[in-house]
C-alpha cells in the first residue's frame, strides 16, 4: 500500500513524473547518513510550484545521491498574497518570526529597518533555510522567500500602490482597530514594528498612506515575534486561506 512518504524535502529542481532529481551532499548526508534511507525508500518532494511527489531513493551514496519521482502526492498550493514586514529582533526572535510566518502561509518574508530597529545585517541565507525547514515540516507545499533586510522608508516610496498594508500599531492597544475595516484586496502586508516600537515619526508617515490600514492587536503590548504570529493569525482567520 503506497502512503504519503514521511520525510518531506524541498528540492530546487523541476518535478514531474519520471524525473530524476541529483541530491546535494547535505541532501544525501541527510537522508542516507541521518534518516538511513536505502535504495528504493521513499521521500515527498516539493520545489514551491510543482505540488508533491513522491520518490523513491535510485541511488544512495555518502556524499550524493539520485531521487525518482513517482506520482504526484499533493497540488500545489499558493498561500495568499501576503507579505510579512518586521523589524529584526534577537537572533532566536528573528529565528523563530521566520519560522513561525512560513507555517502560518505569508508569501514573502521581508525584514525592515525601522527607527527603532538595532539590527544592521541580518544572515539572509540562515533565515531563508529556516523558511525551507518550517515549510518542510508543516506540509506546505511552497516556501515563501526570504528577502534582505531594507530601509522601511525607501520600501514605502516604492510601494505598490494596489497592495493594502496592515500596520500593526502598539499605540493603538485596547482600542477598537480591526483588521475588518481594511479594504477589500488580493495584495496585503503586514508591518510588525521592533521591540522599541515606531517612532512617531514614523507612525505619522504611515498613518498617511492611502493603502495603509492601522490595527490593534488587543489589549495587551505584545513582544514583536508573538505579534507576528497574532496578526497573521487574524490575517488567515479573516481574509487568508483558512
Ligand atoms: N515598546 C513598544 C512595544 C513594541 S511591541 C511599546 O511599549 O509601546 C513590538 C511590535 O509589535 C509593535 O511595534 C507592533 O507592531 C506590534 N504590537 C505589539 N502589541 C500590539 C498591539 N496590542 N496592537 C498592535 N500592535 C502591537
Amino acid at each position: 500500500m503506497s502512503s504519503r512518504a514521511k520525510i518531506r524535502l524541498y528540492v530546487d529542481h523541476p518535478l514531474g513524473a519520471g524525473q530524476t532529481v541529483v541530491l546535494s551532499r547535505d541532501q544525501a548526508h541527510y537522508l542516507f547518513g541521518v534518516m538511513r534511507l536505502t535504495q528504493g525508500a521513499e521521500v515527498a518532494l516539493f520545489n514551491g510550484s510543482d505540488g508533491e511527489w513522491t520518490a523513491t531513493v535510485a541511488e544512495a551514496g555518502k556524499r550524493g545521491g539520485m531521487m525518482e519521482c513517482k506520482d504526484q502526492a499533493a497540488p500545489q498550493m499558493m498561500p495568499p498574497d501576503l507579505w510579512l514586514l518586521f523589524a529584526p529582533i534577537k537572533k532566536a526572535r528573528t529565528d523563530f518570526i521566520v519560522e513561525k510566518a512560513a507555517e502560518m502561509g505569508a508569501a514573502q518574508i521581508m525584514p525592515v529597518q525601522t527607527d527603532f530597529t538595532n539590527a544592521e545585517r541580518i544572515r539572509q541565507d540562515r533565515l531563508q533555510a529556516h523558511a525551507v525547514e518550517a515549510a518542510e515540516q508543516c506540509g506546505g507545499t511552497y516556501v515563501p522567500l526570504v528577502e534582505d533586510l531594507q530601509k522601511l522608508d525607501r520600501l514605502l516610496a516604492d510601494w505598490p500602490e494596489d497592495r493594502q498594508l496592515i500596520f500593526c500599531d502598539e499605540s493603538l492597544v485596547g482600542a477598537r482597530a480591526a483588521l475588518e475595516a481594511a479594504p477589500e484586496g488580493d495584495k496585503w502586508a503586514i508591518l510588525i514594528g521592533p521591540e522599541g516600537g515606531f517612532s512617531e515619526k514614523e507612525r505619522a508617515r504611515i498613518l498617511a498612506l492611502p493603502f495603509a490600514t492601522a490595527i490593534s492587536l488587543g489589549p495587551r503590548i505584545l513582544r514583536a515575534d508573538t505579534a507576528a504570529v497574532a496578526a497573521l493569525t487574524l490575517f488567515q482567520s479573516t481574509r487568508g486561506d483558512w
